[in-house]
């Protein structure tokens, strides 16, 4: 049965696109792959893009939420996960009963860290987050040694990592990233001097992954790359990188409206003559925005939505469409033909990044994997 028989919307998601993804960026930077799976997989769902990542050769994942590291577990992933967000104290058991990599940037944390692994006569897997210029998580840089040494003195404590996170690397000017990646390299030098050797340093993500080979360290952390869309107009994802997601829907119904008919919500939109206009069930409930000048693709054309978009519907123009019937499926993001919306086309009409697009298509849009 086809998607569109059983569907208003869905998402087609090529896991072969993110297993090549991978296994590219591997065979590009030579060292070991996290692939961080944080929201739902950027909206690619997180457990099948978790294990077409191991297959193109990822052998760590990396999450906001301790939440999300366990769903990564109940469904048996075994590989190493870091949590490299926040993670609140009552929550430090469980990360450390499941095997799950913790992230830390001040002595409080370690304590409970150390505490929880005691009683649970483990080990707890800790990496550290040192601030070297993104100024949301970490340990400022010049505190960073001492709070190293602590570490290696701390009992049930495992000093798995140390790490660090880039705020411009997909811009073209490497200055800021100069200095984030010099004052990162003084840390770590200092660290290794006084002989304390976490097992992995990790600094680079998606963009820094494409241009910065003295960043990689043991392994590069990459999101975006791995889904085959851009970092940034200023750092593209080279021609190998395949995007992995089409959204898509259905025409559920077209009528001939005469001139001066008011569409949708507002009447924002007016007909200026005889026109046909069709039905999307596609909405902002669903990750859609309701910003003006959106195009959908239809026969393979680009095809304008007209008046406001509406929680669950949207409503398009079809003059020039003849070939366009009720029950056709149309291409809200992706190719149809030979015409494409990218993530990043959506993104730049919705004033904002390709990041947000993908990780915003709302959890009612059932992702078929293909
Ligand atoms: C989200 C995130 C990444 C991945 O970023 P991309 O640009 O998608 O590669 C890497 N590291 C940390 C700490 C992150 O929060």
């Amino acid at each position: 049965m086809q998607n569109k028989e059983n569907w208003s919307t869905w998402l087609e998601i090529d896991l072969g696109a993110i297993e090549k993804n991978v296994r590219f960026l591997h065979q590009y930077t030579g060292v070991e792959i996290m692939a961080i799976v944080k929201a739902n997989g950027y909206g690619h769902g997180a457990v099948p893009t978790a294990q077409a990542a191991i297959r193109g050769g990822a052998t760590w994942f990396g999450v906001a939420r301790i939440e999300e590291a366990l769903e990564l577990r109940t469904a048996h992933i075994t590989q190493p996960v870091l949590v490299f967000g926040y993670t609140p104290p009552g929550k430090f058991r469980l990360a450390i009963e499941n095997d799950i990599s913790l992230t830390i940037w001040n002595q409080e944390q370690l304590k409970l860290a150390s505490v929880a692994a005691l009683q649970l006569k483990r080990k707890a897997n800790i990496h550290l987050k040192v601030d070297t210029g993104m100024s949301r998580l970490g340990v400022q840089v010049e505190d960073g040694l001492k709070l190293a040494q602590q570490i290696v003195k701390t009992p049930a404590i495992e000093f798995e990592g140390i790490f660090t996170h880039f705020a411009r690397a997909d811009e073209s000017d490497p200055t800021p990233t100069d200095i984030q990646e010099a004052s990162f390299g003084d840390l770590i030098k200092k660290v290794r001097d006084c002989g304390i050797t976490p097992k992995v340093i990790h600094a680079a993500n998606s963009a820094a992954s494409l241009t910065r080979p003295e960043t990689y360290y043991d392994l590069v952390r990459s999101g975006i790359l791995i889904y085959g869309l851009d970092p940034s107009d200023e750092c593209p994802a080279p021609q190998s990188f395949r995007p992995a997601l089409s959204w898509k829907s259905v025409i559920s119904h077209i009528k001939t409206l005469p001139a001066g008919r008011g569409v949708g919500y507002g009447h924002e939109y007016i007909t200026s003559r005889m026109e046909r206009i069709g039905t999307v069930p596609v909405g902002y409930a669903d990750g859609y925005r309701r910003i003006a000048k959106n195009f959908i693709l239809v026969a393979g054309e680009r095809v304008p939505v007209v008046g406001r978009i509406c929680m669950d519907q949207m409503m398009i123009q079809l003059d020039k469409i003849n070939a366009a019937h009720v029950s056709d499926e149309v291409t809200l993001l992706g190719s149809q033909g030979s015409e494409r919306i990218s993530a990043e086309e959506l993104g730049s009409r919705w004033h904002t990044n390709n990041y947000e697009v993908v990780c915003g298509i709302g959890p009612r849009v059932p992702r078929i994997y293909v």
